[in-house]
């Protein structure tokens, strides 16, 4: 179905609720309430966009939305802000952009598949297959809205470290693995096969799911159901798997291209920053733009040295090239001037912290610098700082909304993040970790560090 006439039957049917339900995830035609405004998730389909397509939606996230674009751990889009009457437009935006948006449930790919990275099998005709043949099952109201399923072309790059309920990985051009449930190690191989044995595989363990209940994950199939359909299964030997997940930082391809993988500092990008980065883009010949998993963007069809000065430019954009960047360690809400709700400026007090408190982005400690305590940025347990009405509040290991272990005056925060620098570095044991040497000080010990003078 076209997304406008996709748009248009969610609007209509849910008019007076138009936000997605618990568990599912916020799509274009259903996005879901946040603290800065509604939030809307898109994946292209083939999982790519051209510089254009990409402009095209940073300007029209700045005209529908708060002008603030993410790229979820997953990689896909989102776009904050966006408010009930902007839905629609923004939806046709993208549409009329020529970009098709993947419908869920999600179906991923390597973000660098394809024949230039080694692929032996169409990951992206797979994908259409997959969806085409199975749509009675893909659709059911029955499946699981988190429902996962990784489709590998079996190139240089995978999605190895990531767990998802159903994977096919190409062995060949002619032969498809199906494992479920896991990562690429852990995944237990269902079947083995031609593509269309493979998808046929797909197919059953779509109906295992209906057949065992409501929503049901693949992590739920007991091993007795599986083997009922799956007779085979345990004489399928497991195929090494030698590939290597992209990140950040310049990667030469073989065809004599080059791919460049950036993260947006902090999570975040202004659509103002991504326009000026596409048009720095333009005399660099690039293919095209690849959302992807630990929120990544990789530039493709660079040559060697385009690759290296758009890494040397990257920062002046609000993006990294640094894979030991120390902004992708904190998470931050959008913060004051994006949204009402906060009370503070969440990346000016990020970037304080990373002058002023190094010790603590030793990557063993999740942080969190939320503008107030409803915490959209990160909803699990981290070191936190939220904003309050007079103070901030500092969590140790909790949520935004959990009660404060310290409050911080105002005009006092910086003091307190050098006072916690100073603690760490004076207690820290060799090799000890920030989170290690946190946890063992105690709570009183830092609280009462925080208050000294
Ligand atoms: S200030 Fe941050 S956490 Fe609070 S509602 Fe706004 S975006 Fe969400």
């Amino acid at each position: 179905m076209a997304i406008d006439a996709r748009i248009e039957t969610d609007i209509a049917g849910e008019a007076t609720q138009p936000y997605v339900r618990r568990g599912a995830c916020p799509t274009l035609a259903r996005p879901m309430q946040t603290g800065d405004g509604l939030l809307a998730r898109l994946r292209p389909q083939g999982g790519s966009l051209t510089v254009r397509q990409c402009a095209h939606i940073a300007r029209a996230a700045a005209r529908c939305g708060n002008g603030l674009l993410e790229i979820t751990a997953r990689g896909s889009l989102q776009i904050r802000g966006l408010r009930p009457e902007t839905v629609e437009p923004f939806a046709e935006a993208v549409d009329a952009a020529g970009i098709i948006v993947s419908p869920n449930p999600v179906i991923e790919l390597p973000p660098l598949h394809g024949e230039a990275f080694g692929d032996v099998a169409d990951a992206a005709a797979m994908e259409l297959l997959l969806r085409d043949r199975l749509a009675e099952y893909l659709q059911s109201p029955g499946l699981a809205p988190k429902l996962s399923t990784i489709v590998d072309g079996g190139g240089l790059f995978d999605l190895a470290d990531v767990t998802a309920d159903i994977r096919l990985l190409a062995i060949s051009a002619e032969e498809w693995l199906v494992a479920i449930a896991g990562d690429g190690a852990s995944a237990r191989l269902v079947a083995t096969g031609s593509a269309d044995a493979a998808i046929e595989a797909v197919g059953d363990v779509l109906k295992l799911l209906h057949s065992i209940g409501w929503q049901k994950r693949c992590r739920d199939i007991g091993p007795e159901r599986l083997l009922s359909v799956f007779r085979d299964m345990q004489t399928i030997s497991h195929h090494p798997r030698a590939g290597q997940t992209p990140s950040v930082g310049v990667h030469p391809i073989k065809d004599g291209t080059a791919v460049i993988g950036l993260k947006p500092r902090f999570g975040q990008i202004q659509a103002t920053d991504l326009l000026a980065f596409l048009s720095f883009l333009e005399s660099h010949n690039v293919k095209d733009i690849r959302p992807a998993p630990d929120r990544c963007l990789f530039i493709t069809g660079l040559s060697e040295e385009s690759a290296v000065t758009v890494r040397q430019s990257a920062k002046r954009f609000g993006l990294s090239a640094d894979g030991d960047d120390p902004s992708s360690r904190i998470a931050t809400c959008s913060g004051a001037g994006a949204c009402a709700s906060s009370f503070y400026d969440t990346k000016a007090l990020a970037e304080t912290l990373i002058d002023l408190c190094p010790e603590v982005l030793d990557g063993s400690l999740d942080l969190h610098l939320s503008g107030c305590a409803k915490g959209c940025a990160h909803p699990r347990r981290a070191l936190t700082i939220s904003g309050a009405a007079n103070a901030y509040h500092l969590v140790l290991d909790g949520l935004a909304s959990d009660a404060p272990d310290a409050q911080i005056a105002g005009s006092d925060i910086n003091s307190a993040i050098e006072r916690l620098s100073r603690l760490i570095k004076t207690e820290r044991q060799a090799g000890e970790s920030a989170r290690a040497c946190l946890d063992r000080v105690g709570t009183a010990t830092i609280t009462r560090a925080l208050r000294q003078e």
